[in-house]
């Protein structure tokens, strides 16, 4: 919880996920996977544009158009094949009601969400959690990477493994759950990038052990380059 309480301080609200409908998170949770925001968000303003945004007509358009509509958000055609395993998943199980579907339990809900085509664990958990509010933890990149700089795990650690360590630690309440994930994106966005770890400026400095991996890295014969950049 001191990792929540620096970064909620430093940072504020996150207000994530930025979407206008349960159906819109679940289909910018697929769009962003191997791409940055911006790009999914060009790809929902085509589908919004082309009134897609509902499972019942991204159920009824062909591939190809729906492709072309993702096309800015990368992977196009292996992500229209996704969206469609969804939207299918979502009406053969649940006669296309998003709202059925979130009643399940969570854990038979994951189980089911892990066997749709393109669903891997980083993007059940967020259409779990950011899509119907249920206590799972989303673990991502930046999640392992923060983790791993201060010493916690080795930065290679399983998904699930991470996932039930954080789960573990904190309440379980997926609002809180909600806030954390979105202010650790922040941070590794912001400071903790993958090239470099900007640690003076970062709103965790304080929590960085002094056995940090990052101090494995420090070359003195390098004198121009931050005591805090690790390789990439
Ligand atoms: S930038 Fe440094 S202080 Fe900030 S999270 Fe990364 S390793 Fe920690």
């Amino acid at each position: 919880m001191r990792y929540y309480e620096v970064m909620s301080a430093a940072l504020g609200p996150m207000r994530w996920w930025p979407a206008k409908t349960t159906f819109e998170v679940i289909v910018g949770a697929i769009l962003t996977q191997s791409t940055a925001w911006g790009n999914v968000e060009l790809a929902i303003a085509n589908l919004r544009a082309a009134k897609m945004l509902t499972p019942q007509a991204m159920l009824r358009v062909r591939s190809e158009r729906l492709a072309s509509l993702i096309r800015p958000s990368g992977y196009f055609r292996q992500k229209a094949k996704k969206l469609k395993a969804f939207v299918r998943f979502l009406q053969a199980n649940y006669k296309g009601s998003l709202a059925r579907m979130f009643a399940t339990p969570t854990a038979e809900l994951r189980e089911k969400l892990l066997k749709v085509h393109g669903v891997g664990p980083e993007t059940a958990d967020s259409i779990l959690l950011y899509g119907g509010n249920h206590p799972v933890f989303v673990v991502d990149a930046y999640t392992h990477r923060i983790l791993g700089r201060h010493g916690i795990t080795d930065g290679k650690a399983e998904y699930e493994k991470v996932r039930a360590m954080i789960e573990n630690s904190i309440p379980r309440q997926a609002e809180l759950f909600n806030e954390f994930h979105a202010l650790i994106v922040n941070t590794g966005k912001n400071w903790c990038r993958k090239s470099v770890a900007r640690c003076e400026e970062c709103p965790l400095r304080p929590l960085l052990p002094g056995n940090s991996p990052l101090h494995i890295f420090k070359t003195p014969t390098r004198r121009k380059t931050s005591p805090t950049e690790i390789p990439a």
